[in-house]
């Protein structure tokens, strides 16, 4: 697999898709996560789930993500200029910042080149790097910060979600993950669990984001917590450019 991946970037097997993030009271599309897609001639699609570990593994991560990063910007630049001033979320490996240790400044040179603001760029790192990572992710999360893009940490809940990271890492806003909170076990557990954790992060004055939001009860009680921005399938599954291209920007509010 990993021997196919620069080619698989040049014809176009490897596609960048945008999954829309909802305000569930308004019902406007606020953001967009990029993830890729790859269409293997001879596997089929094959899910990010299985190829980017392999990647990761093999050193090739990078690679693949500055081409995602460089297709994003050419989004975000198009729809600039069309009117439509969007931003959108990418997802950042621990060894992107092992390839280039410099990564903050590398974006601000990306964007620049494309006449983009920070602003427009979200840059997820996943919880589980920070907790085995942190004194690296903080000090990259903070020349981010530095230099004005906005920084979410991922999945959290799916892993050692620690107290002490939520108090010591200065990301704007965490996406909670559903998924791994509700999938099993005791849902009356689960759904205390979430609201606490909403309770607190909002305290903490960090934005939230409810990832893997798959039914309308789930959004319905997020909603109830306090939680207004959701990203899943209940919403929209990631979609090809052209079809978030011509997304209208509102949905259907999440109501009572
Ligand atoms: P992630 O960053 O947590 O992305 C969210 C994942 O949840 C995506 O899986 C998305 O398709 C899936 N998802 C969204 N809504 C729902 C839902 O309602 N229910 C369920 N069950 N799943 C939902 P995907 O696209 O398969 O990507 C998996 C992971 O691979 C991502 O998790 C991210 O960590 C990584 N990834 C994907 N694309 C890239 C990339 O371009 N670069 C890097 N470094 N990592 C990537
Ligand atoms: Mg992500
Ligand atoms: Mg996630």
């Amino acid at each position: 697999m990993e021997r196919h991946v620069p080619a698989a970037i040049r014809s176009g097997e490897i596609r960048v898709w945008y999954q829309p993030q909802v305000d569930c009271y308004t019902g406007k599309v606020i953001g967009a996560e990029a993830l890729c897609r790859w269409k293997h001639a001879k596997l089929g699609w094959v899910s990010p789930g299985e190829f980017i570990p392999v990647l990761e593994e093999a050193g090739l991560i990078y690679e693949l993500d500055l081409y995602v990063w460089d297709r994003v910007c050419r989004d975000l630049q198009r729809w600039n200029r069309e009117g439509k001033r969007r931003s959108v979320s990418v997802n950042l490996s621990r060894f992107d910042i092992r390839a280039n240790p410099d990564i903050a400044g590398f974006f601000r040179d990306l964007l620049r080149s494309y006449d983009l603001t920070p602003d427009q760029f979200r840059i997820e790192i996943t919880e589980t790097f920070y907790v085995e990572n942190s004194a690296i992710l903080i000090s990259t999360t903070e020349q981010l910060r530095a230099f004005g893009f906005r920084v979410e940490m991922d999945d959290f809940g799916s892993g050692y979600s620690s107290l002490h990271m939520l108090k010591e890492v200065p990301v704007n806003r965490i996406k909670l993950d559903l998924h791994f909170l509700t999938a099993s076990g005791d849902m009356e557990k689960s759904r205390t669990i979430v609201s606490y954790m909403v309770q607190m992060i909002r305290s903490l004055d960090i934005e939230i984001l409810a990832e893997g939001v798959e039914t309308a009860e789930q959004a319905r009680f997020l909603r109830s917590r306090g939680c207004s921005e959701m990203q899943g399938y209940y919403f929209f599954k990631p979609m090809p450019e052209e079809e978030y291209d011509k997304l209208s920007e509102f949905t259907e509010p999440i109501t009572g």
